[in-house]
């Protein structure tokens, strides 16, 4: 083997310890809860669209408040005591989008894009002028024509940012606030409740009382099953966080509870 090859595969390792290194400081330091969480919004208009960019850019960042309202409230449920546990920041209208999701699942495309979307985010994070986010929020916004699931947003862990597809509509604003929850939570390291493809939640973990008598109908959506289970194999999207709960699983893996 040259010198130089060797030398290659060496700073390769040693860049894949300092970015596992970082993923595991980051994750560990966020789900302590021990200080508030910020989070950068970067509101990006997806579809070209004036009405969108209109609606982007009188986007209040105070609505946002609601999510970390939410966490404290449901917090509180597990006894823990956290009365400001995240605030928002908005950040100008990136010049450009972050880059687009393959459309299948192939590994390698999906590893590429996570490369370069953390690139994307390291940049943005350079620029936005604000203070440095535990969380960067790419949230995309488009008229509310069609109806894109609740994971075609991604919330990455490991990158600490979550990209979500959000409705420009004032109408569709506590939606997106539920999406943006969600996906926030999978940075924090929680996991989906719900049956990919149908989107039904999956009991007991993804119903939001597990204890309730009848079980079915649910009267509120565990947030990361995303909807209120009805019957057990059909379910609604609640309207928004008002309905939605942090159930004993999610709490688990966010470090609320052992
Ligand atoms: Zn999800």
């Amino acid at each position: 083997m040259s010198f130089f090859k060797l030398l290659r595969i060496v700073v390769l390792l040693l860049i894949l310890v300092a970015v596992a290194a970082n993923h595991f400081l980051g994750k560990a330091r966020l789900s302590e809860w021990d200080h508030t969480i910020w989070v950068t919004i970067y509101p990006i208009p997806a579809d070209g669209k004036p009405d969108t960019r209109r609606y982007v850019e009188r986007l209040d960042i105070a609505a946002f408040d609601e999510i970390g309202d939410f966490f404290s409230r449901e917090a509180r449920r597990y006894g823990l005591d956290l009365p400001k546990a995240a605030h928002f920041q908005l950040a100008p209208v990136p010049s450009h989008p972050p880059p687009a999701l393959p459309a299948g699942d192939n590994v390698a495309m999906v590893a590429w894009w996570s490369l370069r979307m953390r690139w994307y985010a390291w940049r943005r994070g350079r620029e936005d002028g604000l203070l440095n986010a535990d969380i960067q929020v790419f949230m995309l916004y488009r008229t509310a024509e069609g109806n894109p699931g609740l994971d075609r947003s991604v919330g990455v862990q490991k990158g600490r940012y979550t990209v979500v597809n959000a409705y420009a509509s004032p109408r569709k604003a506590s939606r997106n606030r539920l999406v943006l929850a969600h996906e926030m939570l999978h940075v924090l390291g929680a996991t989906d409740k719900y049956v990919p493809g149908s989107g039904q939640p999956i009991a007991p973990d993804g119903l939001a009382n597990p204890r309730a008598n009848p079980l079915y109908p649910q009267s509120h959506a565990e947030i990361m099953a995303g909807a209120i289970a009805l019957t057990p194999d059909d379910a609604r999207m609640p309207a928004g966080l008002a309905r939605s709960v942090v159930g004993r699983k999610t709490a688990g893996e966010i470090g609320w509870v052992d």
